[in-house]
């Protein structure tokens, strides 16, 4: 069983994690199944049929289960936020090993998140990334309040304003009106986050290569629509 074998079949290894890990051997890596505009299509049409309320809840039974207990192959990773109202299978209507999810409160990004979100595209060859904002998101309306009033969130709530405070920085310099910047700030998180991944170190070859592309988005809770940025 070669490594690439050995991670699909969930053979953890420390060199996961490993900060030098090989960036030309996964830059070199055969090329998935999928590509990045065959994935992003495999999304859309999920969507569609989510939007449309005929969602057929695909790779969902036991007979899945048992073909994946042997290892994954996710055809896109999906990097959203808590909220209950957006959660990724659902709102592209895709099933079990079909996505790798990362959710945190307004997708905030640090070191831990970026190298969970390296693991799909380094590790198992997904050839897509889509970073997930959504409409009132309540973890940047929050901090947008926190922000405007001049207060600390309590507890560790404090860490993912501080992390939004870059984005509605950006969106208050954009000339956001002040009932726009919640939505602003959603707006330009997500295309910061979508930034900062073109220039991680591990995932950067990956695109140059044609292997990996990673896209934003924006969801909207009434109609379910994803709307991609590009
Ligand atoms: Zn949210």
């Amino acid at each position: 069983m070669d490594r690439r074998a050995a991670l699909r079949a969930g053979v953890f290894t420390a060199a996961v994690l490993t900060v030098s890990a090989p960036v030309t051997a996964a830059a070199a890596a055969p090329m998935p199944a999928g590509t990045p505009a065959l994935a992003l299509a495999r999304l859309r049409a999920g969507n569609d049929r989510w939007c449309g309320d005929r969602a057929a809840h695909p790779d969902a039974g036991a007979a899945r289960r048992v073909e994946l207990a042997a290892g994954q192959e996710p055809f896109a990773v999906v990097f959203s936020c808590i909220d209950s109202r957006v959660p990724p299978e659902l709102v592209f209507d895709q099933g079990l090993g079909d996505l790798m999810v990362i959710r945190t409160a307004g997708h905030t990004h640090n070191p831990l998140v970026a190298g969970s979100l390296e693991y799909g595209p380094a590790e198992l060859a997904t050839p897509l990334l889509v970073v997930l904002g959504h409409q009132r998101c309540g973890a940047v309306t929050t901090a947008v309040e926190c922000f405007r009033d001049h207060r600390r969130p309590p507890g560790h709530l404090a860490d993912i304003a501080h992390d939004l405070r870059r984005p509605y920085d950006e969106a208050l310099r954009l000339g956001a009106a002040p009932g726009d910047l919640v939505e602003a700030t959603i707006r330009t998180q997500t295309r910061q986050t979508v930034a900062a991944l073109h220039h991680d170190r591990l995932l950067r070859p990956l695109i140059a290569a044609g292997r990996l592309r990673v896209v934003g988005a924006y969801y909207s809770l009434g109609s379910g629509r994803v709307t991609f940025f590009d």
